[in-house]
C-alpha cells in the first residue's frame, strides 16, 4: 500500500533537517522504520524527549489502534499506554477478545509533547509519514482511533469525537471507528457504554472484513 492514507491538513513551513528531507519511510521495512524513528530530529520534540515510542504489538495485527502521543510514562519506558489509561486500554481491548501482543498500538506523535500539550500541526505532519507506514505494513483489518487527537489528525476533520464515533469511517481501504480516549474514560466513566459500543460494532466489522480475506 503506498497510497497515502491521511486526508491532508494544512501542510505548515517548515525546515526539516537535511538527512530527514533526503529520508522517505515508504519503502522503509520494520527494523529500517525503527532506527530512523529512534533517531529523527525533525521536530523540536527530540529535544525534550527520552526516547522515542515507536509502537508495540503484533505486526501482522488484524486491529491496530491509534492513540494521541507517549505520556510521561511511555515516555520513560518507551512503550505506547502503558500508564493508567493504558490500563483501561487493556480492558477494552479484553472487551473485544484482544490482548495487547495481539494488536499492534501506535500513537500519532512518536515523541512525548511537554506537559502532555496538545500536538502541533507542524508535529504530526512531521511524524505523518511513520505512522502511515506503519499502517502500510500492519496491513491492519480494522484501525481504532482512540481520542480527537487520533481522530481528527486520520480523518482529516475538525469534529469533535462525539460526531466522530458510533459510524464506520476509513482510512484508504481500511474500515477505521473512532472511540473516546481512555484517558477521557478514567474522568468521565459514564461514558464507558458508549465506547463499549464502538468496540462492539468494531468487532462486527473486523470479522467481516477477516472473513473476506480468508
Ligand atoms: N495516551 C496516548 O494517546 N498514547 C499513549 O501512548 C499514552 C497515553
Amino acid at each position: 500500500m503506498g497510497i497515502e492514507l491521511w486526508l491532508p491538513r494544512d501542510e505548515p513551513d517548515i525546515d526539516p533537517p537535511l538527512e530527514a528531507q533526503a529520508a522517505g519511510a515508504d519503502a522503509l521495512d520494520w527494523d529500517e522504520l525503527r532506527d530512523c524513528v529512534a533517531s529523527c530530529a525533525r521536530c523540536e520534540l527530540h529535544q525534550s524527549r527520552t526516547q522515542t515510542v515507536f509502537g508495540v504489538g503484533n505486526p501482522n495485527a488484524s486491529w491496530m489502534i491509534i492513540g494521541e502521543a507517549p505520556g510521561a510514562e511511555e515516555d520513560r519506558r518507551g512503550e505506547p499506554f502503558v500508564g493508567r489509561a493504558g490500563k483501561l486500554l487493556d480492558e477494552m481491548l479484553r472487551a473485544i477478545g484482544q490482548a495487547r501482543q495481539d494488536v499492534f498500538i501506535a500513537n500519532i506523535l512518536k515523541c512525548r509533547p511537554p506537559n502532555n500539550r496538545d500536538p502541533k500541526t507542524d508535529e504530526v505532519a512531521q511524524c505523518r509519514e511513520y505512522l502511515e507506514r506503519q499502517i502500510a505494513l500492519v496491513e491492519p483489518s480494522i484501525v481504532l482511533a482512540v481520542g480527537r487527537i487520533a481522530a481528527q489528525n486520520l480523518l482529516g476533520t475538525d469534529a469533535p469525537v462525539g460526531r466522530l464515533r458510533g459510524r464506520r469511517h476509513s482510512l484508504g481501504e481500511i474500515p477505521l471507528v473512532v472511540t473516546y480516549h481512555p484517558a477521557y474514560l478514567l474522568r468521565s466513566p459514564s461514558q464507558k457504554r458508549k465506547a463499549w459500543e464502538d468496540l462492539a460494532m468494531a468487532q462486527g466489522i473486523a470479522r467481516t472484513m477477516d472473513r473476506g480475506s480468508a
